[in-house]
């Protein structure tokens, strides 16, 4: 059994830059940081300008590289403009981490056709908006890891009022697992990581109007019934298993999902 490297050195990320979308907060942010202290440079690109700062200068106080770059990730100009300005400004672009996201509460009953295309414009177009143009980069360069952070409702819904959530969840699913097949032959792999519930400000939000206080704390209670592990996941829960993904330690990953949940799809 030949092994390559020190599991010290499979770890490391010196000299690589990162994007991650929704980087200011929450998973994002915990992913952020767990890439910035392996080394690399990482661009958080975020629409909050002020949460999104904040973070950056939270990484850089701790040590480690990081920049921002405020964008709406449905947008396909500001995309292309986020890419072209990582790659020209850090000199390449090797790790993308698709994480922006929404997932307001609505009743199919109430949900407007400009609901549905808003969540699958954040959610699901912009996976194929940031892959298409970091695959570009990342060609020239002879490859690149892609990480897309799916959800447990990609493989099971987790509750009412989420069918627009879901239907771009499996996208985001269905999509890491064909561009998988496309662009492996450069040297990219593309994976993705569903989280189960996590702890962070989003979770904590009661963004439609139709949901109550009462309602989502009474939603928040019975989802953590169904956890095995007794627990919300951390941001952190995540940022450890796409630090994993994101460094040679996934050499021989692409196409694939791993499911971190603390046991939720269990029951
Ligand atoms: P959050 O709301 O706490 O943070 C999301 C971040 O994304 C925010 O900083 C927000 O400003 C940013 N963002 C939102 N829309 C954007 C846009 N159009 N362009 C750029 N940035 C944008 O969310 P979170 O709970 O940390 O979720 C992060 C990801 O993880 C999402 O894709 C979500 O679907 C997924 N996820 C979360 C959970 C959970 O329980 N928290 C579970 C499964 C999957």
């Amino acid at each position: 059994m030949v092994m390559d490297k020190k599991i010290s050195e499979l770890l490391k990320l010196d000299n690589k830059v990162a994007i991650v979308t929704g980087g200011a907060q929450g998973i994002g942010f915990g992913i952020a940081q767990r890439l910035a202290e392996a080394g690399a440079h990482v661009v958080v690109s975020d629409l909050n300008k002020e949460v999104c700062e904040d973070a950056v200068s939270k990484i850089k106080e701790m040590g480690y590289k990081a920049s921002s770059y405020i964008l709406d990730v449905s947008n396909e100009d500001q995309v292309k403009s986020l890419i072209e300005h990582t790659s020209n400004e850090y000199g390449s672009l090797d790790i993308l981490v698709n994480n922006a996201g929404i997932y307001p509460r609505i009743a199919l009953a109430n949900m407007t056709f400009d609901d549905f295309k808003k969540v699958l414009g954040v959610n699901l177009n912009s996976v194929f908006l940031t892959v298409k143009y970091s695959s570009e980069v990342m060609k020239k360069q002879g490859g690149g890891k892609i990480i897309n952070i799916s959800s447990i409702d990609a493989l099971h819904p987790s509750m009412v009022g989420l069918a627009h959530y879901d239907a771009s969840k499996h996208g985001v699913w269905g999509f890491t697992k064909n561009a998988a097949l496309e662009l492996s032959q450069y040297g990219i792999t593309v994976n993705a990581v569903a989280p189960g519930g996590i702890n962070t400000p989003g979770t904590h939000t009661d963004t439609p109007s139709e949901v109550s206080k009462e309602q989502l704390e009474a939603a928040t209670k019975a989802f953590m019934n169904k956890i095995p592990m007794h627990r919300f996941g951390e941001p952190d829960d995540i940022g450890k298993v796409v630090l994993f993904l994101a460094s040679d330690m996934a050499s021989y990953m692409t196409g694939s999902q791993i499911v971190v949940d603390g046991g939720a799809l269990l029951n």
